[in-house]
């Protein structure tokens, strides 16, 4: 089977190696280069435990959290790459009135989740601020470093026979007689047995390209790099910011969460903001160089949950995006999934609350 992916981040990175892996015979095309959008922008955090493990949201990030290990050895099996793969743990602070209770979560044991009271709290973190009397601990949460991720991916697609056309902006889908003919990029048309995309927080523009019309809307993050020399701090913290240190050597501070369309900027008052939530949790961190600031734009859906699926009335169309402030964390479950669905019709996991069609308007 011959597939398309448009779109060379995470998502499309991650599914172009699986679709390869499976036997098929994939083109990926990105307008700029792989990782160059959100995948690149994130933090890179592997957090999936929430209040509730019973939605299908939570199922999917468990999936994908688990499958993590794998994925990180296999990479560095295909590509020599390490991906920086940290498991230490993160602590969340919590305030007194904060009512989270360890015991209610089912996953608690899998996820080593310990509460930490008065001194134990420094005594764990000696960095953080004497004014954090409680906190969460949880040696689960993992992170990672995405910019690494996304590239090992992209090498590891191309070992597996994906022709990557990197500068490959595809104006339009072609569809023909009711299915996906292929796509046009810069005024060449690419045939496929299927399309999938992958285009993040621009798939809007694609799906409407065939009268379609589907809300995918960005929104932006920005982020804070610190030089982490001497290093202050050995977990992830995670509070009104989050504050992950790296193998690296820089620490990350981030993020805001903004609707500000595409506008690619960093603001004096986002990361005045970040800072400031940082350096509470954080004193030390005041003092630390700041090394580089960015931003990228999240792929968002009206429902805040992933687009995953066959498009409704268009046979070999299928998307991959919305993964929101989670793509990351969701990208091996994503490209397993949607690889099993593409070539076998089953995505082999409960699904019904990401399929495209939820959305009346798509057509
Ligand atoms: C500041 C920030 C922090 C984040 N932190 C985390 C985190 O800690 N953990 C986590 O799990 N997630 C995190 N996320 C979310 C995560 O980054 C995204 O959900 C994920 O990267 C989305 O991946 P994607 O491949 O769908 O989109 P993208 O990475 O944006 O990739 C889409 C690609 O499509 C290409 N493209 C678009 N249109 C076309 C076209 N017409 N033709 C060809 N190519 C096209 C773009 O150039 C781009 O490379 C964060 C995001 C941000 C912005």
């Amino acid at each position: 089977m011959k597939v398309l992916v448009v779109g060379g981040g995470i998502i499309g990175c991650a599914t172009a190696y699986e679709l390869a892996k499976a036997g098929c015979a994939v083109t990926l095309l990105e307008r700029a280069a792989p990782g160059a959008e959100a995948s690149s922008a994130a933090a890179g955090l592997l957090a999936p435990l929430g209040e509730s493990s019973q939605t299908g949201f939570a199922r999917l990030a468990l999936a994908s959290w688990r499958l993590y290990p794998e994925v990180v050895r296999e990479l560095r099996e295909r590509t020599g790459m390490d991906v920086e793969h940290v498991t230490r743990g993160t602590i969340y602070p919590m305030a007194a009135t904060d009512a989270r209770d360890v015991d209610e979560w089912a996953l608690a044991p899998e996820f080593g989740v310990e509460r930490l009271e008065g001194a134990d709290v420094q005594k764990r973190e000696p960095a953080l601020s004497p004014r954090v009397r409680r906190a969460l601990f949880v040696r689960g949460d993992h992170w990672i470093n995405n910019q690494r991720l996304v590239l090992a991916y992209a090498q590891a697609a191309v070992a597996a026979g994906v022709e990557l056309c990197a500068g490959a902006s595809v104006s339009r889908v072609v569809v023909e007689r009711g299915r996906a003919a292929g796509v046009v990029a810069d005024g060449e048309r690419h045939e496929a047995d299927a399309v999938l995309l992958a285009a993040g927080a621009w798939t809007s523009e694609l799906v409407a390209s065939f009268g379609g019309q589907l809300r995918i809307e960005p929104r932006r993050g920005q982020m804070i790099a610190l030089a982490h020399v001497p290093a202050v701090l050995t977990y992830c913290v995670h509070g009104e910011a989050y504050v992950v240190p790296r193998p690296s050597g820089e620490v990350l501070i981030g993020a805001t969460v903004e609707r500000a369309g595409f506008q690619r900027a960093v603001t004096a008052e986002g990361i005045a903001g970040l800072l400031r939530a940082a350096i509470e949790l954080v004193p030390s961190l005041g003092e630390l160089p700041i090394a580089r600031t960015w931003c990228g734009f999240r792929p968002w859906a009206p429902d805040s949950l992933p687009v995953l699926g066959p498009w409704p009335g268009v046979e070999g169309l299928w998307l991959a995006t919305a993964h929101f402030r989670n793509g990351i964390l969701l990208a091996p479950i994503t490209a397993r999934l949607m690889t099993d669905w593409i070539t076998t019709g089953a995505p082999g996991l409960e699904v019904g609350d990401f399929l495209p069609a939820r959305f009346g308007d798509a057509s």
